[in-house]
Formats: structure tokens, C-alpha cells, sequence
């Protein structure tokens, strides 16, 4: 029986509790959320019914500063995915080293159902449900799957409506009204730096090697835009209504005008068409997830022909799957630090919110690309010391980082 998003979380936990011998007092309390929302969000619909949604937050730990992570508005939103999700964002957090906990938040919707106008409604009603549970120095929500700096302005008008001026609520936010430059690019920008780490210890560049992304939202269309600049050979990318593929590489400043133009990459001249199934097992050297989580399991892992798996989504790979992966020498760069970019760029938003000082651009890539690395280094320690996967050695990492705040401050 394949496991469920938490249990899959947990297992990977267990691994690096076993690893660091961790001692048996703290293994249910860094797996246990500390704290469990669940509400109701009724909206009047544009037809004057009335729509009904569930929304959650999750808070799993503030050990190491505010609780921090998005949320996701998607059909498949439930107590399980989020509660996963939020405790992914926990050790995401640790591993770079920002001073944040972790939670996740969403709500179970199809957003494409909604008018802009019904998604208004709902993002503001979802704060007013969790209001008391969110702040600047509390709890900091971002964008996730389906929401986007639009959605991130009017949940900081809703929040700032009842408690004031508080642009630090939420990350993510427009670069027009308090939101870092940099941010939008930052979750992609974060995966490119990690795979370029992985290939350069191994004394191979980004030129010339052939990648296969899997979801062309914010991350996947990011990843691709830059990974193309460096001198990266996309062959293969997809979207919720199919793929498209060429060995030779995609022009992807054209896909991007035809994805403006018609609303998919599908239909895209000069590729062939390919099936979101087919492109994780496509010929590329390394294989990027940048959309749902949970899409390599064990029926696809022994077809997977890449090299390594740079995991931009949440949770890409069953635990079976990762089995698989480990005992084929293929190499997969976990959640919790190749897509740590964007939380980091989030720590940067708040803390120029804090500040009342805007960053260029520059700095903000020099600094994001300063945290990848350095957690990259600390990885690399950790594996060595270890000899585990970069997966368990991520989540050692982070375990002890998050072990050692709890420690401190104490239970009292
Ligand atoms: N939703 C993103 C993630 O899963 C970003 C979270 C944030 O910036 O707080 O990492």
C-alpha cells in the first residue's frame, strides 16, 4: 500500500532521526503540528448563490522564528497535503537557515471555476477566518500552487484593514506595494543554483545539459527561462494540458510568447507533442517536477532515465520511488533544498518590509544564491560525514538545526 503525503514526510523525518540518533523524547514532537486550523470560507457568487470552501492553516513549528509558508488554493487541498506540506516548510526553512518555522496553508478550490471578482472575495474572507492566527512576527503566509502576488495584495489589504498598516503579513506580495524584486524568479532561480552546485562537484556545467521540467507555473517557467539563458538544453516541458518536446532544445522565449498567446505551451511549432507521463520518463539528463506532488511513484521510477531529479515541486517523490532512485545511482535534490529559494527570497521581503528599505535586485540574487550555497556546503558536510543521501542528509540538517532552538529555549 503506497503511503499518504504525511506519512511520506514522516518517513523521510524518521530516517534522519535515526541517523542523527536522535533520542526518542523528541520524535513526536517535531512531528507533530502544533496547531491545526480549519474553516469555512462562505463567498457570494457573481450568480448571487452562495459558494462554500474549506481553507486550512497549519502551523507546524515556530522553534526557529514565525511560522512561514504558502498557500495553495487547488481540488486536492486537504488536512493530509497541508499538514505534510506545512512540516516540509519547517526543515525547508532550517536547511537554508532562515529564521522561520514552518506552516502551509490553502484551500480546496478549483480557482479556473471562479471569477476574478469570486477569487477576490475568497482570498479576503480566508484571511478574515485566520486572521488571529497570522501576523507579521506570528505567522507569514506566501504564495504556493495557484495563488500569486495578486492574491498576496489583497490578503495584506484585508489583514492591514483590521490591524494597520502590516505589508510584513505576507511574502510575495507586488513589487509595487512592498514585494522584493527578485521574488517572483526565486523559487526557479534557487533550483538552478542547486543543480549547478550538484554538476560542478561532480566537474560538469549547466551548458549543454539536457533538462525535462514537469509543470510551467511560476517555478517551472522560471526554472526554464534562466536554466535556457545559462546555456541549458530544455527538451521537454509540460503544463496542466500537455507536454511538448525536442531533443535539439526549445526555444523557451518562444514557447513564453506562445503560452501568452494561447494559454498552454500544448500546440507549440517545431516540437513534438508529448503527455505530462511520458516526460518524466523522456530522455534528459536531469528531470525536474515543478508541479503537483507525488507524481514519481513505483510505476514510473525504473523508466526514469535521468541522472538526477531536482525536486521544485513539494513532494514529487513517493518514498517508493525514492528507493528506486537510490539504488539506480540516480540523484535527487530534495524539496526541502532545491526549492528552498523562494522562502528565502520571502525571509529578504520581510526583512526590507522590516526594514522600510528596498534591495536591488542584485543583492537579492547575490544574497539568495550566498544561502543556496551555503546550505548546499552543509549538505555536502553532512553527506560526506554520513555517508546517506542528499535527501536524509538535508533533513539531519535540518532536524538538528530545529533540535538545537527547541533545546534552548526549553519546554517550560
Ligand atoms: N510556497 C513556497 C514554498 O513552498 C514559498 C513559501 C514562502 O515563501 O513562505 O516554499
Amino acid at each position: 500500500m503506497s503511503m499518504n503525503a504525511t506519512e511520506t514526510t514522516n518517513h523521510y523525518l524518521t530516517q534522519a532521526f535515526d541517523l542523527l540518533e536522535l533520542s526518542p523524547r523528541y520524535k513526536t514532537l517535531l512531528l507533530t503540528p502544533s496547531r491545526e486550523l480549519r474553516v469555512e470560507i462562505a463567498i457570494e457568487l457573481d450568480d448571487g448563490n452562495i459558494g462554500n470552501f474549506i481553507g486550512y492553516r497549519i502551523q507546524h513549528d515556530n522553534s526557529r522564528g514565525p511560522y512561514k509558508g504558502g498557500l495553495r488554493y487547488h481540488p486536492d487541498v486537504d488536512l493530509d497535503e497541508v499538514r505534510s506540506l506545512a512540516s516540509l516548510m519547517t526543515w525547508k526553512t532550517a536547511v537554508v537557515n532562515v529564521p522561520f518555522g514552518g506552516a502551509k496553508g490553502g484551500i480546496q478550490v478549483d480557482p479556473t471555476k471562479l471569477s476574478r471578482r469570486e477569487l477576490e472575495r475568497l482570498s479576503r474572507r480566508f484571511i478574515d477566518q485566520i486572521a488571529e492566527l497570522i501576523g507579521p512576527d506570528t505567522d507569514i503566509p506566501a504564495p504556493d500552487m495557484n495563488t500569486n502576488a495578486a492574491v498576496m495584495a489583497w490578503m495584506f489589504d484585508q489583514y492591514s484593514k483590521r490591524y494597520g498598516f502590516s505589508p510584513g503579513v505576507v511574502t510575495g506580495k507586488p513589487v509595487e506595494l512592498h514585494g522584493s524584486l527578485g521574488r517572483d524568479a526565486a523559487t526557479g532561480r534557487g533550483c538552478l543554483i542547486a543543480i549547478r552546485e550538484v554538476l560542478a562537484a561532480e566537474g560538469k556545467k549547466l551548458t549543454g545539459t539536457r533538462f525535462a521540467i514537469q509543470g510551467f507555473g511560476n517555478v517551472g517557467s522560471w526554472f526554464a527561462r534562466l536554466i535556457h539563458a545559462e546555456g541549458g538544453r530544455v527538451v521537454a516541458v509540460s503544463d496542466v494540458k500537455g507536454g511538448i518536446s525536442n531533443p535539439d532544445g526549445l526555444d523557451i522565449p518562444r514557447v513564453m510568447a506562445h503560452l501568452k498567446a494561447t494559454g498552454s505551451v500544448v500546440g507549440f511549432a517545431g516540437a513534438t507533442p508529448i503527455s505530462n507521463e511520458e516526460l518524466l520518463t523522456c530522455a534528459c539528463d536531469v528531470l525536474v517536477p515543478a508541479a503537483l506532488g507525488h507524481v514519481l511513484t513505483r510505476d514510473n521510477a525504473e523508466k526514469v532515465q535521468a541522472k538526477w531529479v531536482v525536486e521544485a515541486a513539494n513532494g514529487p517523490t513517493s518514498m517508493e520511488a525514492d528507493q528506486i532512485f537510490e539504488r539506480r545511482g540516480i540523484v535527487c535534490l530534495p524539496d526541502i533544498w532545491a526549492n528552498a529559494g523562494g522562502v528565502t527570497v520571502s525571509y529578504f521581503e520581510w526583512t526590507q518590509n522590516t526594514q522600510k528599505f528596498r534591495w536591488s535586485e542584485e543583492q537579492v540574487n547575490r544574497e539568495l544564491d550566498k544561502y543556496m550555497v551555503d546550505a548546499w556546503r552543509s549538505i555536502q558536510t553532512m553527506m560526506k560525514e554520513r555517508r546517506c543521501s542528499m535527501r536524509t542528509a538535508a533533513f539531519a540538517l535540518a532536524v538538528s538545526r530545529v533540535k538545537e532552538a527547541t533545546d534552548l529555549r526549553g519546554l517550560g
